[in-house]
């Protein structure tokens, strides 16, 4: 089947306009938006390039050997990327999440790594700085990357089935190169690793229960993504959704669970941790999370930001326009004028995407009006 071609360029070029820099004298982290969600986790794509191509994300038949990446002039700069967290910081940012595509493509991402490290809160904190990868570099690079301050990795992983993986991720990668890159990130001493799965019906379902035994007990947390309509390349469809509910079902014919609280205000995942013979949970068993966007939307304290590989900035994974800060940043604006504008763009967001999709008939739903969303290898899951 040849490659198809759907418009992206258009997209990218189109920026909201931005809006002047907001007069609001606002001490550190007050920032609200228009439904009083404060700002603290902002994720930053810092490339539009990636070695898999996962069918839900970036499918091989429109991101094909034909498919016109960023020259490396349009992307951020390390300088320009830190200068932008920093007025994040400013405004309540407490964690920074690298996305891509897939960020260990990036040349010299230790560095980048390195000056987020050095950035403090307000009140003088380290933030949290984490990074979500397919592990196809990640055995190689993983002490590189604690070095440099990195703290935690997420790692996506779509099955432990060889063949189903092939098939997900649609370039012939073996999973075992990915459990390599696991178990050196571990030696390497990140903390906290996650794994992230995808399930969509009908492709690997089939693996929700070899992937929990595999890292129950392993101090890795394993969590199950509903498969999500992101972007307009991926041909998603309602049917080919696995709803959370039906694999914690599927898991508790399995193993103990009980729920267990969310660790940080805006957590996307309900945790539910495996119980011991007490039937209370047991750390050493460790725990698993559902994301469900789909079916169990979470917009009421979303926290999330996310820049682009050239700096657009998105107040919503769904969104289908973001605002343009490079321009502002190589327009020699300060950092207060920086500061300014951002908390004006976050001031204004009225984004809950998965809410409406919950509520709203489909040609009534808020992106489909724009007939475009944003890829998510554009600004990262
Ligand atoms: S749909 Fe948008 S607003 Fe809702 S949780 Fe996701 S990113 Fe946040």
């Amino acid at each position: 089947m040849g490659e198809r071609v759907i418009p992206l360029i258009d997209e990218r070029q189109a920026a909201l306009p931005l809006p002047s820099p907001s007069g609001l004298e606002l001490p550190p982290g007050h920032l609200r938006d228009a439904r009083g969600r404060p700002l603290r986790d902002l994720r930053i794509s810092v490339t539009d390039r990636c070695n898999f191509r996962c069918s839900y994300c970036m499918p091989k038949d429109v991101f094909g050997k034909h498919y016109s990446y960023l020259p490396h002039s349009a992307l951020l700069s390390f300088e320009e990327i830190t200068r932008v967290a920093r007025a994040a910081v400013r405004h309540g940012v407490r964690k920074l999440r690298l996305t891509g595509g897939e960020p260990l493509l990036r040349k010299g991402i230790e560095q980048l790594i390195a000056q987020l490290a050095a950035l403090r809160t307000p009140a003088g904190q380290p933030l949290d700085i984490t990074l979500t990868t397919n592990g196809s570099l990640l055995a190689r690079k993983a002490q590189a990357l604690k070095d440099a301050g990195l703290q935690r990795v997420t790692v996506s992983l779509d099955g432990l089935d060889d063949a189903t993986f092939r098939r997900m991720n649609d370039v012939d990668f073996p999973v075992a190169a990915v459990l390599a890159g696991i178990d050196a990130a571990r030696a390497a001493g990140l903390r906290n690793i996650k794994v992230n799965m995808v399930v969509k019906r009908g492709a690997n379902e089939d693996q929700i229960l070899p992937m929990a035994r595999h890292f129950r007990g392993s101090g890795v947390t394993l969590r199950f993504i509903e498969y999500m309509d992101v972007g307009t390349t991926n041909g998603w469809r309602m049917d080919e959704v696995l709803p959370s509910a039906d694999v914690v079902r599927l898991l508790q014919d399995a193993f103990a669970l009980v729920p267990l609280a969310a660790s940080a205000p805006g957590e996307t995942a309900m945790r539910w941790g495996y119980a011991g013979p007490d039937g209370r949970h047991d750390p050493a068993l460790g725990e698993i999370g559902t994301i469900s966007s789909v079916t169990q939307a979470f917009c009421g304290d979303c926290n999330r930001a996310r820049l682009s590989m050239e700096g657009r900035l998105y107040l919503c994974l769904f969104a289908s326009q973001g605002h343009d800060l490079r321009a502002l940043l190589r327009s020699g604006a300060d950092d207060e004028t920086i500061e300014a504008t951002l908390a004006a763009i976050w001031a204004q967001r009225n984004d809950r995407y998965s809410e409406l999709r919950a509520t709203l008939p489909p040609e009534a739903q808020p992106a489909h009006s724009s007939g475009r969303r944003v890829e998510m290898s554009y600004i990262g899951g």
